[in-house]
């Protein structure tokens, strides 16, 4: 059984990246029937943003993951807490404790001038060693200095004495990347701050360890410090985790791949998806795409099974960039809900307009049975105009259905004027029969056509130009502007079925004016 961990820090805004990241941890856990845990790394107080922790909880609830321990709205649960960092103070204490006691661990007094002039004489020098070597002043302070400046309260920090040596290496298995060879650590990095607070890396071993995780999942920007993780996981003997280092999401920009931003990108945060009202089915389905390349022809041979019985394998993820595609998803999006009952639909669309849209509520409410109907319209046909994809796009979709945001969007066909869409919709009234079942409704609109000098086919039409105003399509086009308000819409016959006979009625009045 695996044991896995996302540890986002609260700083408010939660990512695809976090989000991409947690589905390889709680397909790795539950996939062994593992643990999955959620850590918050809050030891950076001034990134700290109230409510951050609530926002992560329920971002991730609304993606469907499921923790087993760690926080919760609730608090938290699990027998290797505190899962707050800020509230294992005294854990990081005991550790560095004991790394000062084997001489692995030294408090550096240097103030920020001191680290300043290093930094500069290294650019002068042209050597880029950090605080290594002679550069790491405090190293080898004797206990004398170190009293006499503990006495005259000066600040100081704890400090790694490495022993790496500048041309070793070592080999770890990555489980994306394969087998690595990369410089040991050598440089004195700081565990514990001034202020006694960890920093990532001494705070990722401890945790990491004393959690009991197995796997480490997390993005490819942390690949460079590995050797630190490294060097102190070996001296404090303790097994190295399984490494997962993720791949960047990248975004196609005029034809160059580069990394999602957050400037740039509002795709990039997951409020983006809930705010829109993708169904977390949706980006799930998608995110498993670009995870593993294999889930697709998965899908295309398993179309009915449940996202979860897909065997995801770290081996098959990228290591050179993860393309993210709003397209596809979009594209994705339309499949996962057409699986989905109108029912359901329906009740998901609710809940979004109960947080997003809150003066369309009640209509929806009261007007429950003909939305549900409305969401079925020609689904199964896959017709593009009819395709759904989130909550935004549906409520676009059948808001012409209710009279308080009815408009008419578009405009009559190419050469036909206004007294010319008139007569025709006259025409339509005047032969109107809601009882009409569709063959018989659409004979009626090509009787008028051909009646008012419209050819009965496009097909006729594009032969011979000259001959007619136009074509059939043209006069549904203006029956489906008055009783639609757009030029493309699912089918029309359904919809005055579903809208009744004496609003379809007034609808085509008031198009006639
Ligand atoms: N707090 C780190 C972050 O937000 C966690 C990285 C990790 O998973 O170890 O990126």
């Amino acid at each position: 059984a695996k044991v896995t961990r996302l540890a986002p820090s609260p700083t408010g805004f939660i990512h695809l990246g976090n989000l991409y990241g947690a589905f390889v941890d709680e397909r790795l856990a539950h996939q062994s029937h593992g643990v999955f845990m959620l850590r918050i790394e809050d030891t950076d107080e001034k990134r700290k943003v109230e409510g951050a922790v609530e926002t992560i909880i329920s971002s991730l609830e609304y993606f469907d993951l499921k923790f087993d321990e760690g926080a919760t709205i609730d608090g938290e649960i699990g027998n290797y807490g505190p899962y707050f960092q800020s509230h294992r103070g005294e854990i990081y204490q005991t550790v560095a404790k004991y790394l000062v006691e084997i001489g692995r661990a030294y408090p550096c007094f240097c103030s920020e001038e001191e680290l300043a002039e290093i930094r500069k004489q290294q650019v002068e020098e042209n050597v880029n060693t950090g605080y290594y070597g002679k550069w790491a002043k405090d190293r080898d302070l004797t206990l004398e200095q170190i009293t006499e400046h503990l006495k005259n309260n000066k600040p100081y920090v704890l400090r790694l004495k490495s022993m790496g040596k500048e041309e070793d290496t070592f080999e770890i298995e990555d489980a994306i990347r394969g087998k690595l060879t990369i410089p040991v650590n050598n440089q004195d990095i700081v565990i514990l701050k001034a202020n006694g607070i960890p920093t990532y890396h001494f705070a990722h071993v401890v945790d990491d360890h004393l959690m009991k995780v197995t796997h480490v999942v997390r993005g490819e920007e942390w690949l460079s410090t590995l050797p630190i993780h490294y060097e102190l996981f070996t001296l404090l003997k303790w097994d190295l985790p399984v490494y997962c280092h993720t791949a960047h999401l990248m975004k196609m920009d005029d034809g160059v791949k580069r990394k999602l931003s957050k400037r740039k990108d509002p795709e990039l945060g997951l409020n983006y998806y809930k705010s829109l009202g993708y169904h977390p089915a949706s980006v799930r389905e998608y995110l498993m795409t670009i995870l593993n390349s294999n889930f697709e022809e998965w899908r295309i041979e398993n179309p009915e099974k449940d996202i979860n019985e897909f065997e995801f394998t770290l081996s098959k993820m990228s290591n050179s960039g993860a393309l993210f595609d709003l397209d596809k998803l979009n594209d994705i999006s339309k499949n996962v809900m057409l699986k989905i009952p109108a029912e359901e639909i329906y009740e998901f669309f609710l809940q979004w307009a109960k947080e997003y849209k809150g003066d369309i509520v009640a209509l929806l409410t009261a007007h429950k049975e003909e939305v549900v109907k409305l969401l079925s319209v020609g689904r199964e046909d896959r017709n593009p105009r009819k395709d759904l994809i989130y909550c935004e796009q549906i409520l676009e979709f059948i808001s012409y259905y209710f009279d308080e945001f009815f408009k008419v969007e578009d405009s009559y066909p190419e050469n036909m004027d206004e007294s010319e869409a008139k007569m025709l919709l006259r025409a339509y009234l005047d032969t109107y029969n809601h009882g009409d079942d569709q063959s018989e409704w659409f004979a009626k609109i090509r009787e008028i056509a051909v009646a008012n000098g419209y050819a009965a086919k496009p097909k006729d039409f594009k032969k011979n130009p000259d001959q007619y105003k136009g074509h059939v399509g043209d006069v549904s086009t203006v029956v489906r502007l008055a009783i639609v308000g757009k030029a493309i819409s699912p089918d029309v016959w359904s919809i005055q079925q579903i809208m009744g006979e004496d609003r379809v009625m007034k609808r085509l009045e008031k198009a006639i004016g």
